[in-house]
């Protein structure tokens, strides 16, 4: 139970956080620029080549020119100047704008690499700013585009590739290592109105434009799925029936209110409020009028309670409620007034409300600092107020109980129980423990009753009233039946080998245990594996079990005993349809239940119902098993109506094994 609500949680984060469509978006944007400029920088310098080349082309002729007579250069009309080895400037022809701090190696574009020079490409101080990106990876070609855009913004571009645009130079300087140890610097420039950069505003007006289309559907579809994700949540966290939130939102909205940092100092209470009687209302009155008066109870309920205090309707006609207490305030007293709203707004339906409260206290150290709760479980807590308004059921006029430290004892050992049944049976840690059975006329050894015992490393000798019920409750007691079953009937054979006349054993089979169709065939195939007769086993039916399915019941005691399988009742006479089952179940024996030999038997009336019992069975044709006989007045009364067996201490209390099996050689002695 505890982890559903840490399950809920998380799932409730995970659909809640619209951070991750957020982040999704956001990568899917990068991810789309990166390729973006991938490919503007492709398209360019698939475009741009031819025109850098024939730049690269010119500067081969002006070098070659240049080393063979230097005044030859000036023929070409550039702008240049030399660097000598000595880093002297000489032969200045037109202005030097050189940006000389930024360059990147010329790539080459493809041309044959005839190793003769060198180049570097050098940004003009008119284009200096697209330098730093030119530093990077990115070469000479990628910021073309950049460069475009700023000169022309993307109406320009367009304007560009019209040819509406003016013309616009890109100035730049190409270096290249002269022969003799100087350096030449020469000024070219692109065109704007160079068809190649059309193309490339052209492309780059597309991919921009198809970009911005992508990202656009990309923000929709983020949108829609942060809108449908709200709706989902929203379902998921309504309740049909009030129309407000529901019980995964408390606990998901509840646990931080009671841990987090800012919540140590205070305190609050889990509240768990109901109607008794709910159902059977609505049966009668119709669903509608049942719901109308939730409505009116969570109504009520919400009004009563404080701002940031929370509401929901927990399960069929339960109300969690999440409650702040002040210092000293009594929470049996709040809920008594939360009570007494819901009863008066709901007053016309009859119904009685009861509540049960779970406390969580703030804890302090002595100088009065909040330490963290860190046990705060908010399902733990709720169940805690169920079980405090459970406990109301013995008490009639109660309408609220408080959660105490003998409930949470109790819980803990039900989990304690629970968590150690796998253990217990994989180390063997249940004793079968065998208490005889006598005929109470001659004192002689007829039969036994397998009863369990715990012994476990942990906590000792444990009696089975301390976990059998739990293990019922939990559906767990077939797992015990079946152990029980096979232990006994491993001894049954191990007895029979070492020569003794063995007596019938009964074993408890619990009620749920008869939900399996094939119980009988188990307990058949059990009893085969260590081929120890049947007629040695009888299996004890709580009466409880008569409650079930009968036509199953019935059907597997017609198999159990077709088996040749002895079948009891247990407990006769401590439950109201004792009667009712004797007619319908073909039983072989039938164990009247100890609360009629309590007390000295002095009354007449009880001897009277024991007698008449008695003589019921063996109308029936039943064998008779009387359980928890302890005085010798007893065993001759008993003796006296024919009772076939007696169970009880008068003759011995359940013991071991290997006492049980001295019983058996005492009485074979005999
Ligand atoms: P039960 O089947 O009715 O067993 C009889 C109980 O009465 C035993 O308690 C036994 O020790 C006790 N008893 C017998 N004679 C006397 C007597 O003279 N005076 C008093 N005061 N008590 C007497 P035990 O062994 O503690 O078992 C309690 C119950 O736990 C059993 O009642 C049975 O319902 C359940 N149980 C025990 N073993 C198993 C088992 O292996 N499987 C299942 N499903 N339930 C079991
Ligand atoms: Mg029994
Ligand atoms: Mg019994």
């Amino acid at each position: 139970m505890q982890s559903g609500g840490k399950k809920i949680k998380r799932m409730a984060m995970r659909k809640s956080s619209p951070l991750g469509t957020v982040f999704l978006f956001l990568f899917l944007s990068l991810l789309m620029s990166a390729l973006l400029v991938a490919i503007l920088a492709t398209v360019m310098v698939g475009t741009v080549e031819p025109m850098l080349t024939g730049s690269a082309e010119e500067m081969d002729r002006i070098v070659s020119a240049f080393e063979n007579d230097e005044s030859r250069a000036d023929a070409f009309g550039r702008d240049y100047f030399i660097l000598d080895e000595n880093g002297e400037y000489k032969a200045l022809v037109g202005e030097d704008t050189c940006e000389r701090e930024r360059s990147v190696p010329y790539t080459n574009f493809g041309r044959p690499d005839t190793g003769a020079h060198r180049y570097a490409v050098y940004a003009d101080e008119e284009t200096e700013k697209f330098f730093p990106v030119l530093s990077g990876d990115r070469s000479f070609e990628d910021v073309m585009g950049e460069w475009l855009m700023d000169i022309y913004g993307r109406e320009g571009i367009r304007r560009l590739v019209s040819g509406e645009a003016p013309a616009e130079e890109l100035p730049f300087w190409f270096s290249a290592d002269l022969k003799n140890g100087s350096r030449l610097f020469v000024s070219f420039s692109v065109s704007s109105a160079n068809s190649a950069i059309r193309e490339i505003g052209f492309l780059t007006l597309g991919i921009i434009g198809a970009f911005a289309i992508i990202i656009l559907v990309m923000f929709i579809n983020s949108v829609n799925n942060i809108i449908n994700r709200r709706r989902m949540l929203n379902l998921f966290f309504t309740d049909t029936v009030t129309g407000g939130r529901n019980y995964n939102w408390f606990l998901v909205k509840g646990e931080p209110v009671i841990s987090s940092y800012g919540n140590r100092k205070k305190s609050y209470a889990v509240l768990c409020l109901g109607f008794e009687k709910y159902l059977t209302y609505s049966l009668v009155n119709g669903t509608a009028e049942g719901e109308k008066v939730l409505c009116d109870a969570y109504r009520a309920i919400k009004k009563s309670i404080g701002r940031g205090d929370l509401c929901v309707r927990a399960n069929t006609s339960d109300f969690a409620v999440l409650t702040r207490i002040r210092d000293g305030e009594d929470v049996g007293g709040k809920m008594d007034l939360i009570i007494k709203v819901v009863s008066d707004a709901t007053a016309y339906s009859g119904l009685a409300c009861r509540g049960g409260a779970y406390p969580i206290y703030s804890v302090r150290t002595q100088s009065g600092r909040a330490l963290p709760r860190k046990d705060a479980d908010l399902e733990g807590a709720f169940n805690g107020a169920v079980a405090a308004r459970e406990t109301l059921r013995e008490l009639p006029g109660t309408r609220a109980a408080l959660f105490d430290a003998k409930m949470m004892e109790e819980q803990m050992w039900e989990n304690k129980v629970l968590d150690g049944l796998g253990p217990a049976l994989a180390n063997e840690e249940f004793i079968v423990y065998y208490q005889p059975k006598y005929a109470p006329g001659t004192d002689t050894l007829r039969g036994a009753e397998a009863l369990i015992r715990w012994q476990s490393p942990e906590y000792g000798f444990v009696t089975p009233y301390r976990f059998i019920p739990i293990y019922e409750k939990n559906g767990l007691i077939p797992k015990i039946d079946h152990y029980m079953i096979d232990h006994v009937a491993r001894d049954l054979r191990r007895w029979l080998d070492m020569g003794y006349s063995c007596v019938p054993v009964s074993v408890n089979v619990s009620r749920i245990h008869f939900a399996e169709p094939d119980l009988a065939e188990q307990i058949r195939d059990m009893a085969d594996k260590y081929g120890t007769p049947h007629e040695l086993l009888e299996i004890e039916l709580t009466e409880s079990a008569f409650f079930d399915d009968k036509k199953a019941m019935l059907y597997t005691i017609g198999k159990l005993k077709e088996y040749g399988f002895s079948v009891s009742m247990d407990d006769f006479g401590s439950g109201y349809s004792s009667l009712n089952s004797l007619k319908d179940m073909p039983l072989d024996v039938l164990k009247l239940d100890a609360d009629f030999f309590r007390g000295d038997m002095a009354n007449d009336r009880g001897r009277i119902v024991v007698a008449e019992a008695i003589k019921l069975a063996k109308s029936l044709n039943m064998r008779t098993v009387a359980e928890g006989v302890e005085e010798r007045s007893q065993v001759d009364f008993l003796a006296g109506l024919d009772c076939d067996m007696i169970q009880g201490y008068y003759y011995a209390k359940p013991m071991p094994g290997e006492e049980f099996e001295s019983r058996m050689s005492m009485a074979q002695s005999l």
